[in-house]
């Protein structure tokens, strides 16, 4: 499918990928109120699926709560438009939501509150990286730097569970100067020094005595695929265990690896250029990334409720 046939659900109905804009005046553009959620969608035998597709809206949710934006759509009423806007886009990869105040600011506060919803469905390597002359940075396994000078953010300005653009915009900056610096990743601290999370993705350590341990909720958004990894490795059997941790815990762990919609399960080869275990995947690392790619494939019977099938409509 061409990029410019993609449709867009906006507010009940498709529009053409083109027409997905804003104002440059809008209130969510100028002060970062934009609410959105990631999700990812897999070829299966069965036709695509969607991972966890109630989880995300129902994170959603919560964001538009946190963030004072009067959301008028349940979750469900989103699963219903998400599945629909993935039948409408055939080999879509990824679905992204958002909620935002389109209308025109000239306060902080919104003389006009209503929250428009879009949801594209679409493939990020062919709609947009392939259309992006900059080059697109993707590791196999991270080269991770400790960010200290940048906390994580404050529970009293934007709580860490909002998915909120205005959350992004000190990760990015700190990220960005790593990256020049030849880091692929960061870590973000919280303001008592513990280890919190990466920018767009949780952190999970491996202990040497084989226990996973990841940071606690409270300080960290709430991911999807990190709920999802201590699920399956209590299931295989793997000791798990949320506490918090500092710098000290991971550069002296045998494994890290990093979770999120987007990457699944990434591998940690090295922090603050010092190796991680061997220097690269660890064994744990590798085996819930395996199966964790099968469960998204429809793969494992048991896990096979964390996938919603979009049923391609007949034509
Ligand atoms: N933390 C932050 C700040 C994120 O933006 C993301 C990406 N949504 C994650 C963690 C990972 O969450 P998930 O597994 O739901 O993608």
């Amino acid at each position: 499918m061409e990029t410019q046939d993609r449709l867009i659900w906006r507010d009940g109905n498709f529009i053409q990928w083109g027409d997905a804009t804003v104002h440059i005046l809008s209130q969510s553009l100028q002060r970062g109120t934009l609410a959105f959620d990631y999700i990812s969608v897999h070829e299966t035998r069965q036709g695509p699926a969607i991972f966890k597709l109630r989880e995300h809206m129902e994170r959603l949710v919560a964001t538009c709560h946190l963030g004072s934006l009067p959301l008028s759509y349940s979750a469900s009423e989103m699963c219903d438009a998400a599945v629909a806007t993935v039948r409408r886009n055939p080999d879509a990869k990824s679905i992204k939501i958002s909620a935002l105040i389109p209308s025109l600011e000239v306060d902080v506060i919104p003389q006009d509150a209503t929250v428009s919803v879009l949801i594209a469905a679409y493939d990020g390597e062919v709609d947009i990286i392939a259309k992006n002359k900059g080059e697109y940075h993707r590791a196999p396994n991270l080269k991770l730097f400790i960010e200290k000078e940048k906390r994580n953010r404050r529970k009293d300005i934007m709580p860490a569970q909002a998915k909120i653009a205005a959350n992004y915009a000190s990760p990015m900056t700190a990220k960005w100067k790593a990256r020049r610096a030849g880091y692929d990743e960061i870590v973000l601290l919280d303001e008592d020094g513990f280890v919190a999370e990466a920018p767009t993705s949780n952190i999970f350590i491996v202990t040497p005595d084989g226990t996973l341990k990841t940071p606690p909720e409270h300080k960290i958004l709430h991911g999807i695929t990190r709920a999802s990894i201590l699920e399956l490795a209590a299931a295989r059997g793997i000791d798990v265990m949320t506490e918090d941790l500092l710098p000290t815990d991971l550069l002296s762990a045998a494994e890290v690896f990093l979770t999120a919609t987007s990457a699944g399960v990434w591998p940690v080869e090295s922090i603050n250029n010092q190796a991680i275990g061997k220097g690269v995947a660890g064994e744990i690392t590798l085996a819930l990334k395996s199966h964790l790619n099968r469960i998204t494939q429809g793969l494992d019977k048991k896990f096979n409720h964390w996938l919603t099938y979009v049923i391609k409509s007949a034509s």
